[in-house]
């Protein structure tokens, strides 16, 4: 899309989704002097007094602290962040073996996500909120929703950048020569929250801890209020036989011991089954775009499943946010 010259009206880019990557679009289209407006389907966060999303926290790398310093972002997202030097490996006999992710100084943080998305989209640009999208249809011409009444919105440029699941990315299927596929992993994934004790980590708090055990694993991430957020990832078959408190202090005991005593016997019991498991879906798409009218970016784009701390990074025009994996 060519620049905007002094003498000729802004372009208008509609950016559909409010996440990470349309928010950081968002950010970097603002800064190239465009009209920027970003249709988001869900309360606005900045708002929001429970944000849901598909982590509480992430993984961020070097890679992504470039794409935060393009749009200034970088030292208030890090500063914010926890420092994780090495990957912390948990035996099933206790034993903690580090392995570093780089040289001494190097790490991977670990960042809030809600926060994070909050900062980029504060202030950068002018967020529309849209209640109902279910109903909107698009057309690389004109961009309209449907939301009671009738609207239509010109765009220069339309961005999809509306997750795994994508709406915009619909209107792709329609058009000749658009490849596409979905996978689901046989794997879901469930958080849990490790509290702190005595007012501290209840861990060393400047690692990734990982729970490797052959065909799932559990990992804990620091959060700044001292807690950890620890993530199961195992295949459903499990989860789902996992059916009573007991069994899952059980199946504890047999694969995470060292870690009962610091999420807590009682909380494990009830937060195992306060939310069912969640999929996760890796998706392959080409082409991205359609001409310069609409192009589709992160996970409507290409999703990938969380292990290889690449999801938010994986801006295809080599800007992005992300990790070094797990
Ligand atoms: P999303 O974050 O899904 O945002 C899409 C946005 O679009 C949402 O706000 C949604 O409400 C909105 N939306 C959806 N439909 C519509 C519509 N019709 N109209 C308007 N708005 C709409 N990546 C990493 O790099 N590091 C990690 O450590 C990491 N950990 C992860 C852990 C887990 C458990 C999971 C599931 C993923 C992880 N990822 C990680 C991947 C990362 O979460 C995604 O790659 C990233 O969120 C993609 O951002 P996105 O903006 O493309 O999509």
């Amino acid at each position: 899309m060519e620049e905007p010259s002094d003498n000729r009206q802004k372009k208008v880019v509609a950016v559909v989704g409010g996440g990470l990557v349309g928010a950081l679009n968002a950010c970097f289209f603002a800064k190239r002097g465009l009209d920027v407006e970003v249709f988001e389907s869900r309360e606005d966060i900045r708002q929001a007094k429970v944000v849901k999303g598909r982590s509480i926290n992430l993984a961020l790398s070097h890679r992504g602290r470039q794409a935060l310093k393009h749009v200034g972002m970088e030292e208030k997202i890090v500063s914010q962040g926890i420092p994780m030097h090495a990957r912390m490996i948990h035996s099933l006999n206790g034993k903690q073996s580090p392995i570093p992710y780089g040289k001494k100084s190097q790490y991977i943080l670990s960042v809030d996500r809600a926060n994070l998305n909050k900062q980029l989209l504060t202030g950068k640009s002018t967020v529309v909120i849209l209640q109902s999208t279910e109903t909107w249809s698009i057309n690389i011409e004109r961009f309209y929703t449907v939301n009671g009444t009738k609207e239509h919105i010109q765009a220069d440029l339309i961005v999809g950048c509306d997750g795994a699941f994508s709406a915009i990315r619909k209107q792709f299927l329609r058009r000749s020569r658009f490849n596409y596929s979905q996978t689901y992993i046989p794997h879901g994934y469930m958080e849990l929250t490790m509290p702190p004790i005595n007012g501290e980590f209840a861990m060393k708090p400047n690692y990734l801890h990982i729970w490797p055990r052959n065909t799932f694993m559990m990992i804990a991430l620091p959060n700044l209020d001292k807690t950890f957020t620890c993530t199961l990832f195992m295949p459903f078959d499990e989860f789902e036989k996992i059916t009573t408190g007991d069994q899952v202090i059980e199946f504890f005991q047999k694969c995470f011991p060292d870690s009962i005593p610091l999420i807590g016997a009682d909380a494990l019991r009830e937060d195992y089954f306060r939310l069912p498991a969640q999929a996760m879906v890796s998706v392959k798409c080409s082409p991205y775009h359609i001409g310069d009218k609409c192009v589709l970016m992160g996970d409507a784009a290409h999703a990938v499943v969380p292990f290889y701390g690449q999801g938010m990074n994986a801006v295809s025009t080599g800007f992005g946010l992300g990790g070094k994996g797990y």
